[in-house]
């Protein structure tokens, strides 16, 4: 039926005492409490938050749950029951984690950067790498400052397509930060269980998204740029995030006016990807290249505060110029960087015409929602040309979506595999099911409905 092809979120009240009583059954003692981090999906923004660029994105009610336990033996025990990754239980021990035993200088936080340990490839490493992370911020932050010896026993599940382009590994990220902070930190302790979800101010979640990005940056090894964990942790319900990856800074903006008479939807391709394979670095890599061949660390500063379209021919131009005589800039082929230098500038100038768009209120529903389709099709033409990210099966997604009546539709995530984003009016919603069934079996939708950041349940 076209009921079975819908990927629900499921009831957070049941999935939680489901955890509670198979954690029991698991590490036979109970668990001290059931932390959640949404999967995203976002609007725009895509392969430019490490640029400094403007993402638009929103929290998903998918998500990933983790009941945990403390230990007094710096080790962490930990196993998912996602079906296709589940091989019991693993441990990891203390001298693995490496704990910092350090007073907060700079010479500490140095020493032990130089100390940052090296994944094992195992799914594992992004809870070690976020436990690590977080007993480094520790050292600096004194409300997380890490209990000696603090280690975990975990069970984790979600409701996400891992590997899908909708953040399951942020997810896995953000929901066990929590869990090391409700059970180890300062802070965790002066506020048990609920109590943290007021507890934790802005900044502590934004410094905790940094945490999150140095774990699966340093010890799982994947260049994420922090837009996943920063939706993760500072989303708000009902809202799509306007974040400024120059500083991350966040406004909240109403997407109100998109969702009457329309439904945002997430499409798993059921393709999977790797994102530690070294395509995603290898773009990111080129479009560093032509920053520097510019003249700037950062992308976003060869465009001005408000950038246009003839702001990025104006660039272009320049590259054009710069890269004349050149086979290669930084060794990498100057038409690869020339393209993704124009799908980060162009991308930039669809965040921020959908940022003023979002903030704007001088628009009726239907001029709103196809100028946001448009915008969302562009950037999928760009991710396929440009970014060179897309694949067979996310082009035959959006094709599909268009000619069935959706008013825009893209690739979202780090591509070479992963979902697709549709913005289509209530009434094509029929259609289009069956339509996107046709396609493949393994393809899942996902109801995108705006949710609330990371919390303790
Ligand atoms: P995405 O974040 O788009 O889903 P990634 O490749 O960034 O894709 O992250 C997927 C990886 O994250 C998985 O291969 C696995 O290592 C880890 N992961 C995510 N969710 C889970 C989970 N529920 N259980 C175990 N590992 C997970
Ligand atoms: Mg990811």
């Amino acid at each position: 039926t076209t009921d079975a092809v819908w990927l629900a979120p499921g009831e957070p009240q049941e999935i939680h005492s489901d955890l509670i009583s198979r954690f029991q059954a698991e590490y036979g003692r109970p668990a001290s409490g059931v932390w959640f981090a949404p999967g995203r999906a976002n609007l725009n923004g895509e392969h430019i938050d490490f640029h400094g660029g403007r993402c638009l994105p929103l929290a998903l009610a998918h998500g990933t749950y983790v009941a945990a336990a403390p230990r007094q033996d710096g080790q962490l025990r930990l196993r998912t029951l996602d079906a296709s990754l589940d091989d019991g239980v693993t441990t990891v021990p203390a001298e693995q984690i490496g704990p910092v035993n350090g007073s907060g200088t700079d010479q500490d936080l140095q020493d032990h950067h130089a100390r940052s340990p090296r994944g094992s490839g195992h799914w594992s490493d992004y809870v070690s790498g976020v436990l690590w992370s977080l007993r480094e911020l520790g050292v600096s932050q004194p409300d997380f400052r890490m209990q000696d010896g603090f280690g975990a026993d975990l069970l984790v599940v979600s409701t996400l397509p891992i590997g899908g382009g909708l953040s399951s590994s942020a997810a896995l990220e953000c929901a066990s930060i929590l869990a090391f902070v409700a059970l180890g930190t300062p802070l965790g302790r002066q506020n048990p269980l609920q109590d943290i979800n007021a507890a934790l101010s802005r900044q502590h979640r934004k410094d905790l998204a940094a945490a999150c990005v140095r774990a699966e940056v340093e010890v799982v090894g994947a260049g994420t740029g922090g837009l996943d964990q920063t939706v993760a942790l500072r989303a708000r319900a009902g809202k799509v995030l306007s974040l400024d990856c120059r500083d991350f800074s966040v406004q909240p903006l109403d997407i109100g006016c998109i969702q009457r008479g329309y439904r945002l939807v997430a499409v798993d391709t059921g393709q999977a990807h790797r994102l530690v394979d070294g395509q995603f670095s290898d773009r990111r890599a080129d479009a560093e290249a032509a920053a520097h061949l510019l003249g700037f660390d950062r992308l976003r500063d060869a465009l001005p505060e408000k950038p246009r379209k003839a702001d990025v021919l104006h660039v272009l131009e320049e590259f054009d110029r710069l890269a004349e005589q050149l086979d290669s800039v930084d060794g990498r082929d100057t038409q690869a960087c020339r393209r993704r230098l124009r799908h980060a500038l162009t991308e930039m100038v669809r965040s921020e015409k959908l940022h003023h768009l979002l903030s704007g209120e001088a628009y009726g529903v239907r001029h709103v929602a196809s100028t946001v389709g448009d915008i969302l099709t562009s950037g999928h033409m760009s991710m396929r040309d440009d970014a060179e990210v897309s694949f067979a099966v996310a082009d035959l997604v959006v094709e599909t979506a268009l000619a069935q009546g959706a008013e825009g539709a893209r690739l979202i995530g780090g591509g070479f595999g992963g979902s697709v984003l549709v913005l289509v009016p209530i009434g094509a919603l029929p259609r289009l099911t069956a339509a996107l069934e046709g396609i493949s079996r393994s393809i899942r939708l996902l109801d995108v409905v705006p949710s609330a950041a990371a919390q303790a349940l």
